[in-house]
């Protein structure tokens, strides 16, 4: 364990030893360290409630000042097995005994009247765990199985210093504040309807400004730098993915292939079982086969895969990667090695299978656009293609104030044969990986067994105002595809070719991206990606009629504004634009009526003072052209 696991875990057994103190009745499972704290799974009659989570803190804080040292002691399996039953704890630490394997040693830790079944480590005194607090309860199946009882989980969190503990306390509080589930429902950004299904992201009209304002400035950027915009349809046939090898190796996360209603009256018609539909939906003919095995060199489709042709049974899938369409795009034209690289870019929908429990807000979804693209290029021009990669999620990520960025280089485990490909094209793909990473100035770690099974990778981690890393999305450098799809160039020689194939979404999907933008912001979004960019707020009914005239001239200007045509009072009509994350509200009223000026209220720097219209108009303007980042808001 590092010092800080250790000091969470330590922070589990005192409050175990609280929680016995409290409830001496309760049933312990276990106790382990998190990535921000520590729990406690325990089994309990009574439901615990958060004036019971303050009373067992502060019992804590007694243990601690006690004093206690955390005291090793092994034992042999039978005495084991009587420190438990002593101490009435069989319920769960009996099952959790019988997990060490033979040989291995069993040990105990005791801090004063409290003893756990534990390997360590810890800290050396109780009185070292100073800075702590129990935040939450929530239920938790025994073993993370739903056939098991559920338990109740107690989450908390322990720090090496006060400070740093006020600090997370702080970001936690935060983060409530940003959460892009709360906020996508307040400025309505979002919503997911059950009857859609879950997982599935309706974007709302405010939303969808946001998102086509950014795949706008990413198309842009994309342009630049020689990218072509292609179109492609969300399902694909079966047999495409069993060419690419998504099918059926990773159904579990695909949804059920789609098949036509002719071959399903069809195999009804000879009493096919749904166990046989299966296997045929698997099944590919022995022409497959042999293509793909010969492609690869290597029994890539087993023999036991193989049916004749009458027992076959096609169908179409929702796509789960947009690789393979782009792929056919490529290879409908014959490639000279002049017209490389070529790179396909488009904004595709996928769809992928999440369980249920795994679905968040618009982070973890069924159906999502990636900012995808393929690169297919050759050999030697693999590093600047991945430097090319780098410099547009530097421009987008710099644009959006996300500047604080770390990358993540996954290499091959160079014990593991779970890696396709010839050993040279990994030493070369991997060299120029981590030169593009080296290149691009901001830290990176190089990660061995973290490359997909057909190449390196260069993941993206951005961490937001508040400190909290997000992995965003990918770069990664494919052999294999061109391989199993017979992608050729020909070369300065004269001779076929095999191009090399980037695969890169840096963002992720639209879906991820915005959620993230939306906690980064905290709904405080640039004027650029503003749904609502002016709010005009009239005194009175006598300068209505000057707010329809300064709305007209703002749309026509193309600034997205509305006019508050509302009876309320002055004060709830700017309020109402505060609520909403108005970035500017200009209040109308006779004397800026009269000089044709407009009273300006900035969201992020308050009192502007008051301007002619027209110059408020370029100033806006300009903000949005040059997607200027709005200053930090002054303290309230
Ligand atoms: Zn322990
Ligand atoms: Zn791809």
């Amino acid at each position: 364990m590092t010092p800080l696991e250790e000091l969470r875990h330590s922070a589990s057994h005192i409050l175990a030893t609280a929680l016995l103190r409290i409830y001496p009745d309760a049933k312990l499972d276990i106790g382990p360290p998190t990535d921000t704290g520590f729990y406690y799974d325990v089994d309990l009659d009574h439901k615990l409630t958060a004036e019971d989570l303050q009373k067992i803190e502060a019992e804590m804080k007694k243990v601690a000042e006690e004093n206690q040292p955390f005291l090793r002691k092994e034992v042999s399996r039978e005495e084991a097995v009587e420190i438990i039953k002593s101490r009435g704890q069989e319920r769960y630490k009996l099952g959790r005994l019988a997990d060490i394997p033979e040989g291995e040693k069993i040990s105990f830790y005791q801090n004063g009247e409290f003893m756990d079944l534990c390997a360590g480590t810890h800290v050396r005194y109780s009185s070292k765990v100073k800075a702590f607090k129990l935040l939450s309860i929530a239920g938790a199946y025994h073993r993370g199985s739903e056939k098991n009882k559920q338990l109740q989980r107690i989450y908390g969190t322990a720090f090496p210093t006060k400070d740093e503990l006020a600090a997370y306390l702080e970001q936690v509080e935060q983060a409530k504040h940003r959460d892009h589930r709360k906020l996508g429902k307040d400025l309505r950004l979002f919503v997911i309807d059950e009857d859609v299904g879950q997982g599935l992201i309706l974007w709302t009209p405010n939303g969808s400004v946001i998102r086509q304002e950014l795949q706008t400035f990413i198309s842009e950027e994309l342009r630049k730098q020689g990218y072509s915009q292609v179109f492609t349809p969300h399902i694909g046939k079966l047999e495409l993915y069993k060419i690419s090898g998504h099918f059926p190796y990773y159904k579990e996360s695909q949804f059920t292939p789609v098949v036509e209603n002719e071959s399903l009256a069809r195999i009804l018609r000879e009493g096919c079982s749904c166990a046989e539909m299966v296997v045929r939906l698997d099944a590919v003919s022995s022409h497959l086969a042999a293509q793909v095995n010969a492609r690869t060199g290597t029994e890539t489709i087993t023999a036991d895969r193989v049916k004749p042709d009458d027992q076959l049974l096609d169908g179409f899938m929702l796509k789960p990667m947009n690789c393979p369409h782009h792929i056919k795009i490529f290879s409908s034209q014959p490639h000279s090695y002049r017209d490389l690289p070529v790179r396909l870019a488009e904004f595709g929908t996928v769809y992928r299978w999440e369980q249920s429990g795994e679905l968040n807000g618009m982070t973890r979804v069924r159906g999502f656009t990636q900012d995808d693209a393929h690169l297919f290029c050759t050999e030697d021009q693999v590093a600047q293609e991945l430097l090319g990669c780098l410099s547009l999620v530097k421009i987008v990520l710099n644009t959006l104030g996300m500047s604080d960025y770390r990358v993540r280089v996954g290499l091959r485990d160079p014990d593991s044969n779970k890696y396709t490909g010839a050993k040279e094209n990994w030493d070369k793909a991997e060299a120029a990986c981590r030169e593009a990473a080296k290149t691009l100035g901001v830290a990176f770690t190089e990660e061995p067994g973290e490359a997909a099974f057909y190449g390196p990778k260069i993941d993206f981690v951005v961490r937001d105002v508040i400190g909290r890393e997000w992995q965003l999305g990918t770069v990664q450098v494919d052999y294999n595809l061109p391989i199993r799809f017979d992608l050729t160039y020909s070369g300065a020689d004269n001779q076929p070719h095999r191009p090399v194939m980037i695969h890169r979404a840096p963002f992720g999907s639209m879906e991820r991206f915005c959620g993230v933008l939306i906690e980064h912001f905290g709904g405080d979004f640039p004027v650029w990606l503003s749904p609502e960019q002016v709010r005009l707020v009239p005194i009175s009914e006598k300068t209505l009629e000057y707010g329809r005239e300064v709305l007209s001239l703002l749309k026509a200007a193309g600034v997205r504004a509305t006019l508050d045509e509302h009876n309320d009072k002055l004060g709830a009509k700017i309020r109402r634009s505060e609520i909403e994350k108005i970035p500017y509200t200009l209040v109308l009223g006779g004397k800026e009526a009269e000089t044709r000026a407009v009273s300006v209220r900035s969201r992020a720097r308050g009192d502007e003072g008051t301007v002619g219209v027209e110059q408020f108009i370029a100033k806006v303007q300009e903000e949005i052209r040059l997607r200027t980042l709005s200053e930090k808001k002054k303290p309230a």
